[in-house]
């Protein structure tokens, strides 16, 4: 297909591509946003070692309910730690939530164990429903050398290269060992459905002066040039964002939008289409090392909470606030998805999430894809 002829654009863009999925807009100018002057306290944010003992008392006091365990029969990440999963719930749908990927968003670490918390101690009608239904697997700290270092990748000790574990999962990556370990049991497992959960830098919801303080996507852009080709994705991923959208809005939280690249200066986004990301292999159904010969696939969707622990916009005033509304929409989405909620939903809602003009496409495959361009 055809190349934009935006050089001086595409340059720019170039340059913070290696953002995506924590993304800054354009002109970071965004007034009335957390300010902490580059330094955000990351005290009040969970380590490597309070994550595993929070994970070990939340299993100790479940009465049996979760099981927490290692992937050490994978592997282990490039510095040697243990990468943590927990499991509650004794249905047959097998929900996948990560968090973390990114060491240096932290606070969707918090809301995960939170979640899983409730479903460990919670006996309300809705928490039993989402155990019989459903077995939830929480990975929620994917990354732990990155959580440790502060960075959004992770370091690979052989070369001392710097790796976005989020690129990872494609053909001729498998660099890191956490993409490894987190692989195979992935496609050990065979999840129905999963949820990746990041943060992402300032932007603003469309027509507004508010700051968007979450964001929903889909990481293989709805009707865009990829996923309309993998089962009927293209409308369950709609349908699930469009049902966490109403739910929100019912909780009261607004300032929500689709998730987008964004170029503030002509007001206009781009959609992601990103092949190499986690959770868009999972919906492509990636055989790694044979390992899924079957190329066996599933839907996923992602969160993007405001800020993210390296460049200082996340404030500890605000962290409680975030932390809550990935809670809900996670636990929303959960309930919507075991009780079938989510499949009444009309597919076309989706438009209604607040969102800029699509200009493109944002892919990590053929640069920028203007809308309606065609020769994939
Ligand atoms: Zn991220």
């Amino acid at each position: 297909m055809k190349k934009m002829n935006i050089a001086g654009k595409a340059s720019m863009l170039t340059a913070i591509f290696v953002l995506l999925f924590s993304t800054l807009s354009f002109a970071a100018t965004v007034p009335g946003g957390p300010s902490t002057e580059g330094n955000t306290n990351i005290n009040s944010m969970l380590s490597y070692e309070e994550v595993v003992k929070t994970l070990k008392s939340i299993e100790q006091t479940s009465k049996g309910k979760v099981e927490v365990f290692t992937l050490d029969r994978f592997g282990k990440s490039e510095q040697g730690r243990s990468i943590y999963a927990a499991k509650v719930g004794t249905g047959e749908k097998k929900i996948w939530i990560q968090a973390q990927i990114h060491g240096n968003e932290k606070l969707v670490t918090e809301a995960a164990l939170q979640l899983l918390k409730t479903y460990a101690s919670n006996n309300s009608k809705e928490v039993q429903t989402v155990l019989e239904e459903s077995t939830l697997y929480f990975i929620p700290m994917y990354n732990p050398d990155g959580a440790e270092m502060n960075t959004r990748g992770t370091k690979i000790m052989e070369t001392g290269q710097l790796l976005d574990l989020n690129r990872d999962w494609v053909e001729g990556g498998f660099k890191a060992k956490e993409s490894e370990v987190v692989y195979s049991y992935w496609a050990e497992l065979k999840p129905d459905f999963a949820i990746d959960l990041h943060h992402q830098g300032l932007k603003q919801v469309y027509g507004t002066n508010e700051a968007t303080s979450f964001s929903l996507g889909v990481s293989l852009a709805p009707n865009g040039p990829t996923l309309p080709g993998y089962k009927n994705y293209n409308d369950v991923t709609r349908q699930m964002l469009a049902y966490v959208y109403d739910e929100m809005s019912g909780y009261g939280y607004t300032h929500i939008d689709r998730y987008q690249i964004v170029d503030s200066e002509n007001q206009v986004g781009y959609d992601i289409d990103i092949k190499g990301g986690v959770v868009s292999a999972m919906m492509m159904g990636l055989n790694y090392n044979g390992l899924n010969p079957d190329h066996y696939s599933h839907p996923a969707v992602f969160f993007e909470t405001k800020g993210n622990s390296s460049d200082g916009s996340l404030g500890q005033k605000s962290n409680g606030y975030l932390t809550k509304q990935n809670y809900l929409a996670l636990k929303s989405l959960v309930y919507g998805y075991v009780t079938g909620e989510v499949n009444e939903v009309d597919p076309e809602h989706w438009n209604d999430i607040p969102a800029y003009p699509l200009a493109g496409y944002w892919t990590d495959y053929n640069g920028i894809v203007p809308v309606g361009a065609s020769g994939f």
